[in-house]
């Protein structure tokens, strides 16, 4: 998996505070200036921990996402508040290239049945086309595991959310990856941002899953 921050608003820190401040201020929000960031930081804290949280959707990220599976961008694109360009099954012939589950992969024999059976998919998708059967149709052979690329962008509001939710170890191991991977990028443009990044329990102050990893207690053992 290849996870690349291509573009973001500018200013980002910049951004939400005069979104902020032009809420509490009456002056114009063309007219709110300043450079000082622990400031800046001072006011967007206390904004988020209030929940004004719509004032998060002025900034954006966009994201070059590769060689992740369909599995992933499945689950993805349930997140309906992002915009998702994807590799098209359609156009694009698919190559032999698939995401292998760690759990399958470490086992000889489990890896052994896996990589046959992709083998044999392949044989089959190619033996379709080869007879004159369109990619748009012989793909339907094609397996979850088949490697995809997807152009995301979302904003710092759904960042969040999405994160609370798929950064939760529980959360199913590729997609909590791709998320690790969108903090960690965030994180090189700033660590103020990247800190509120967290998955949910961290927020609430304890585990709301059926059971807990233990990285927090649940409701009732506080
Ligand atoms: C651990 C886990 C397991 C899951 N298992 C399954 C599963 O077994 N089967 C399955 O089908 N899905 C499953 N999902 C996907 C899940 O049901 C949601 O589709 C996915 O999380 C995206 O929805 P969201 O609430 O996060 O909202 P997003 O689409 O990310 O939108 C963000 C927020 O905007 C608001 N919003 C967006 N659209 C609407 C709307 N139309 N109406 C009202 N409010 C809206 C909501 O407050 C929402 O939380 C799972 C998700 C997780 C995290």
């Amino acid at each position: 998996m290849r996870v690349k921050l291509i573009s973001y608003t500018p200013d980002p820190l910049k951004t939400i505070y005069v979104a902020a401040k032009s809420c509490y201020s009456s002056v114009p929000p063309d007219k709110i200036e300043t450079n000082d960031e622990a400031k800046m930081e001072k006011l967007i804290r206390e904004i988020i921990k209030m929940g004004h949280l719509s004032i998060l959707e002025h900034i954006s990220f966009t994201f070059a996402i590769s060689g992740v599976s369909r599995v992933l961008t499945h689950q993805l694109v349930r997140h309906r508040l992002a915009s998702y360009s994807q590799q098209s099954q359609r156009y694009v012939k698919m190559k032999p290239d698939v995401v292998i589950p760690p759990t399958i992969k470490r086992g000889d024999e489990t890896k052994g049945m896996f990589e046959n059976e992709i083998e044999r998919i392949y044989e089959i998708y190619q033996g379709l086309m080869d007879k004159g059967i369109p990619k748009e149709d012989a793909r339907y052979i094609l397996p979850n595991a088949a490697k995809t690329n997807i152009v995301m962008t979302m904003n710092y509001r759904e960042i969040l959310h999405t994160s609370s939710l798929r950064l939760c170890p529980r959360a199913q191991w590729e997609i909590r990856q791709l998320f690790a991977y969108i903090k960690w990028e965030i994180k090189k443009v700033s660590k103020f941002l990247a800190s509120f990044i967290v998955p949910r329990c961290i927020t609430l102050g304890y585990c709301p899953e059926k059971e807990t990893c233990g990285l927090m207690p649940k409701k009732e053992e506080r």
